[in-house]
């Protein structure tokens, strides 16, 4: 009995439908940080730490501990015990974001 067999895959069409998902995972973390900032319930006093808390949230940023600063002008350099600094980095997500908005700027400076 002939069973149906599989279609081979189609690779290049898979990474394509692989790239959208994450694009529009990204698209979402992007909004819901967008829409989290806008809707705060004191926008007038967000600062700097609120909105990094709200862009951990959204998986924009992560935190990450080091052995060492990333630089004397990171914040990181006054944080942390001897030979241990919590900093924030940015995740895929925020730096596919950037990579992204720099293309843009590129093709409109061309
Ligand atoms: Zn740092």
């Amino acid at each position: 009995m002939n069973m149906p067999q599989p279609l081979p895959p189609d690779e290049a069409g898979l990474l394509a439908v692989v790239d959208t998902v994450l694009a529009a995972r990204d698209l979402f973390a992007l909004q819901a940080f967008a829409l989290a900032v806008v809707e705060y319930d004191d926008s007038s006093n967000l600062v700097r730490g609120d909105l990094q808390d709200i862009a951990m949230a959204c998986g924009l940023l992560k935190q990450v501990t080091k052995v060492a600063p990333c630089g004397e002008n990171c914040y990181c350099a006054d944080t942390g015990l001897e030979g241990q600094v919590e900093c924030l980095e940015d995740t895929s997500v925020l730096k596919r974001a950037w990579i992204a908005v720099k293309e843009a700027d590129d093709r409109s400076t061309q």
